[in-house]
């Protein structure tokens, strides 16, 4: 895509799902990538060597498309390791061009249960982890005077209420506006800031019923086009969004979704006839 090649892009949340997506899809258009992982002393040991095969995995398919790339450390719910993970980014490969910011969990409970740390802990990684690693991008933008982009990668659950997942639910909210904010106040200085909303996608954040085709057909019979999506899919909207193709974008979120956000119980009419 035009306007990709020998970019500057770092990637949170790097290491699996749609943002390895992403980070191979910018390295195979010649983008040079910083592939963010966490590394915090609350992950299991399992957990831990997860991320590193996979971020291995991942370097390697970038590596193969001849694109330069590089490993960077930080936890996004902590301001130091953010900023740390800019400084070592811009050092590293000459500057920054392009944030995605990609990383994001979820806790499920039901919401007169949820303890004040489930819910801080998913707004802090989702949404001001977000802000955040824009704000340091936009810092570097304006300190060398030059254009960048950001995306945030939303969720449909920035439309669509979803009930147990009350601060994952909060957090993509939260993201409209971070997404439609930052756009309008940074716009006259070349700076695009957009969105993308994904529906359910074949990742690990979905193992819960990736593999068990009983909930998985209960998850895909609600999508209109009838199938989860991949995160490659996700991955080619948000290289897209990045693209001098996309030059006159900002502040949208698109959603890639199979038709989720449609109000799919509406397929036939039911009210008027
Ligand atoms: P995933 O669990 O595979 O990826 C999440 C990534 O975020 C992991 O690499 C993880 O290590 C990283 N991460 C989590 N906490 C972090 C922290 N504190 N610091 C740094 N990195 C951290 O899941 P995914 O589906 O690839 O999710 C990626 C993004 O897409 C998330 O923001 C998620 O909310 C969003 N999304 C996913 C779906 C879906 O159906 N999979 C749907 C809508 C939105």
């Amino acid at each position: 895509m035009n306007g990709i090649r020998d970019k500057n892009v770092l990637v949170t949340g790097g290491s699996s799902g749609i943002g390895q997506a992403i980070a191979v899809r910018f390295g195979l258009e010649g983008a040079n990538v910083a592939i963010n992982y966490r590394k915090g002393e609350e992950e299991a040991e399992a957990t831990h060597a997860q991320i590193y095969a996979a971020i291995e995995e991942c370097g390697r398919q970038i590596e193969t498309a001849g694109a330069r790339h590089i490993l960077v450390q930080a936890d996004v719910a902590k301001e130091d390791d953010i900023r740390t993970m800019m400084e070592t980014t811009v050092r590293e490969l000459g500057g920054l061009d392009i944030l995605i910011n990609n990383a994001g969990i979820q806790s499920a409970a039901d919401s007169h249960e949820l303890t004040v740390e489930q819910y801080d802990r998913v707004m802090t990684v989702n949404a001001r982890g977000a802000f955040l690693c824009a704000r340091e991008a936009i810092r570097h933008f304006l300190a060398e005077r030059k254009p960048g982009v950001i995306i945030n990668m939303s969720s449909v659950h920035q439309l669509i209420p979803k009930p147990r997942f009350l601060s994952y639910a909060m957090s993509k909210g939260a993201m409209q506006n971070l997404t439609r904010s930052l756009a309008l106040e940074y716009a006259g200085r070349g700076i695009r800031v957009n969105g993308v909303g994904p529906g359910a996608t074949v990742t690990p954040m979905n193992q819960a019923w990736i593999d068990d085709p009983e909930k998985r057909a209960q998850v895909e019979g609600h999508i209109p086009l009838g199938r989860a999506g991949t995160a490659e899919e996700m991955a080619a909207v948000t290289v897209f969004l990045c693209s001098d193709e996309a030059a006159y974008i900002t502040g949208q979120t698109l959603f890639v979704d199979g038709g989720l956000t449609l109000f799919p119980d509406f397929r036939s009419a039911w009210s008027s006839e």
